[in-house]
C-alpha cells in the first residue's frame, strides 16, 4: 500500500533562500548567536543544509563559526 500524501502536512514546502545570502551577510560572526542558534537543533545540533537552505558557502562559514563559538563557550556542544 502507498503512503498518502499530504501536501500540508510537509515540513516546509516553501522555496528555501540561503539566509545569509538573504541578509548579505558575507562573513558570519561567531557572537552572533541568535542566528548561530537558528541554524542549530535544540540539542545543539548543526542543521544540515537540506533543512536550512543555506548555501554552501554560507554552510562552511557556519559550521566555523559554531566551532568557534563553541571553543569558546558560547554555545554548548551537546545539550539536553
Ligand atoms: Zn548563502
Amino acid at each position: 500500500m502507498e503512503k498518502e500524501r499530504n501536501p500540508r502536512a510537509a515540513k516546509r514546502p516553501r522555496k528555501k533562500v540561503c539566509m545569509f545570502c538573504a541578509d548579505r551577510v558575507e562573513k558570519i560572526d561567531y557572537k552572533d548567536l541568535a542566528k548561530l542558534r537558528k541554524c542549530m537543533t535544540d540539542r545543539a545540533k548543526i542543521l544540515p543544509r537540506r533543512v536550512t537552505g543555506t548555501c554552501a558557502y554560507h554552510q562552511r562559514e557556519l559550521t566555523a563559526a559554531i566551532k568557534r563559538a563553541r571553543y569558546i563557550a558560547l554555545l554548548p556542544y551537546v545539550s539536553d
